[in-house]
């Protein structure tokens, strides 16, 4: 049952950011015990068209949650958007369905990963560019399909 009705989502100072991409490295620890960042991160720091840092991560909305065949993704009391390992099959339809691309494939076992808001990458941050911001659920939840963000 969706109880929480608050949710920590990340918000991003483009204009604080230096690019070192500490935070891509906290949370590859968080994922896989590993400071590989890239590909093995939740949140990835990219450079937008004009040459401008942007952050690209799950936004919890949730819009991911009703359509896994198994019921591995949940909202925990937190409010966050949670996979169970031990539930998941490893379909990766969560991953193809995702409007903003945010759930992520990994190369070294079946189930995918996400941003679990747990604020790794906003303590490594040396520059304060990170923050958890408090969010009402009913707020986000609108369905808003928007460009992918990752044009790597
Ligand atoms: S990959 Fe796992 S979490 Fe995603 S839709 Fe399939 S079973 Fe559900
Ligand atoms: S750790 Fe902070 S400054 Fe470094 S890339 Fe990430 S957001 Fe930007």
């Amino acid at each position: 049952m969706d109880q929480a009705k608050t949710v920590k989502i990340l918000k991003f100072h483009a204009e604080k950011c230096n690019g070192c991409k500490e935070c891509e490295k906290a949370c590859s620890q968080v994922h896989f015990k590993s400071d590989e960042g890239g590909d093995k991160s939740a949140i990835r720091i990219l450079k937008d068209k004009n040459g401008k840092y942007k952050m690209h991560v799950c936004d919890q909305r949730g819009l991911c949650l009703d359509m896994c065949p198994v019921g591995a993704l949940k909202r925990n009391k937190k409010g966050t958007v949670i996979l169970n390992k031990n539930i998941c099959i490893g379909c990766q339809a969560c991953v193809g369905f995702c409007p903003i691309g945010a759930m992520r494939k990994s190369d070294v076992r079946i189930e995918p990963f996400k941003c679990i808001s747990c604020g790794a990458c906003v303590r490594a941050c040396p520059t304060n560019a990170l923050e958890l911001v408090k969010v009402n659920i009913d707020d986000i939840k609108e369905v808003v399909y928007y460009k992918k963000g990752a044009d790597e």
